[in-house]
């Protein structure tokens, strides 16, 4: 195994869970839940010597047997982050973490129940109020169409707690998780240059057909948005703004209760990280620039998103992400890594690119910049995502 100094290591200590997430990667993969060997962790940390080492991936970290030691070596040299469903004794490594993140979607126990399948809504509230006596907590939410209605609630919640929260958007892998999303993946402010100048035409649904028409005054305005677009830097996908009304109108309602779950986590003096709802080209950036992610079996990835083939669906279209295993050689993750950390100079962002339904690249991750893997269609990247790191 080679070997490379980094901020950030994470480590997935286990791939085998007590929960069965409706949403989780686990429900969209072909791999075989495992342990990772102690041995093997504690030659991970001599290869990787990292400013923190961060316990979760795919799995629940204290279902590990070792999980208490695994955490106390991770200690000696580094800062510890564990990220846990909550359900289980937290208490085994509370003494060795600096940061403990536990996931709650809601505090409905039934809606719980129904997307965290076999958690138990008391059983963790009531660890979360342990940790937060020792150690630096973080609720960990994935925010749906669902749940986004009881948010200020869940808010307070914590607020009453003193515990901080942290919003993400779901990764969708299949179609029918992307419709349980808040999110869209184009520019907030293509959007409005879109809707600025459109307002000038009347047939506003037969908008494109005349354009292809070539109907004089519809071209106009077509042209009139790219030029606007084109000097703000930005591109534009005008097919999928109007096909995407309803999503829109989701994700402003997103927005605006995520500025009301702002005002009240102030009122309370808790930290409140939210997501992104708009895609922009210009936010971009890799969570792992500096970072790798090691899985179960003790195989190297570049990131969570790399770490295992699985089904997504974005920007309209399905997709195969391949696992990109770095193996024993360290000249493709320094290519890589260079990558990651000038991302919009090397990968494009396809999320306001007209040519995305059809784009024959994106369907196999790879990029019209000839990057193959592509981070083009990375939520993470666009922090619509959040990885907690
Ligand atoms: S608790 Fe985490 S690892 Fe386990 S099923 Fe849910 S999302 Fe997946
Ligand atoms: S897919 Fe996303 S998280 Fe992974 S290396 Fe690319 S930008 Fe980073
Ligand atoms: S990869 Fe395809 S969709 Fe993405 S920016 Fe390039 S041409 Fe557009």
């Amino acid at each position: 195994m080679f070997s490379l100094s980094l901020e950030i290591l994470q480590v997935e200590v286990t791939s085998k869970c007590n929960f069965n997430c409706k949403y989780c990667l686990r429900q969209f993969w072909r791999s075989s839940p495992r342990d990772l060997r102690l041995e093997i962790f504690e030659k991970i940390l001599e290869n990787f010597p990292s400013k923190k080492v961060v316990l979760y991936g795919f799995g629940e970290p204290l279902v590990h047997e070792n999980i208490r030691k695994m955490a106390k070596i991770a200690s000696e040299n580094s800062e510890v982050v564990l990220v846990t469903n909550g359900s289980l004794e937290v208490e085994r490594v509370l003494n060795y973490v600096d940061f403990l993140g536990i996931s709650l979607d809601s505090i409905d126990p039934e809606f719980l129940k129904r997307v965290r399948v076999n958690s138990e809504f008391e059983v963790i509230a009531e660890n979360i109020k342990k940790a937060k006596e020792r150690v630096e907590v973080e609720l960990e939410v994935v925010l749906m169409q669902d749940n986004i209605k009881e948010l200020t609630n869940f808010i307070k919640w914590a607020g009453d707690l003193g515990v901080d929260v942290s919003i993400s958007n779901l990764v969708p892998y299949s179609r029918e998780m992307y419709e349980m999303g808040v999110f869209v993946e184009f520019s907030k402010r293509t959007l409005e240059i879109y809707r600025d100048v459109i307002k000038e035409y009347p047939k506003k649904d037969r908008f494109l057909i005349d354009v292809a028409l070539g109907v004089k005054d519809a071209v106009e305005i077509y042209r009139r948005i790219w030029e606007r677009v084109r000097e703000e830097g930005y591109s534009i996908n005008i097919l999928r703004l109007m096909e995407n009304e309803r999503r829109v109108k989701f994700a402003e309602r997103a927005e605006k209760i995520l500025e009301e779950c702002k005002e009240i986590s102030e009122s309370f003096g808790i930290k409140l990280h939210f997501p992104q709802i708009f895609g922009d080209d210009k936010l971009r950036e890799c969570p792992y620039e500096e970072g790798i992610f090691v899985r179960a079996d003790g195989k190297v990835a570049p990131c969570m998103e790399f770490a295992y083939t699985h089904p997504a669906y974005i920007n309209g279209h399905e997709k195969k992400v391949e696992e990109v295993i770095i193996g024993n050689s360290s000249e493709f993750e320094m290519e890589f890594q260079k990558k990651k950390r000038k991302l919009k100079e090397f990968m494009p962002w396809c999320g306001d690119c007209s040519y995305v339904t059809f784009c024959w690249y994106v369907e196999e991750s790879r990029d019209c910049y000839a990057n193959k893997p592509s981070c083009s269609e990375c939520l993470y990247s666009a922090k619509i995502s959040r990885c907690i790191l």
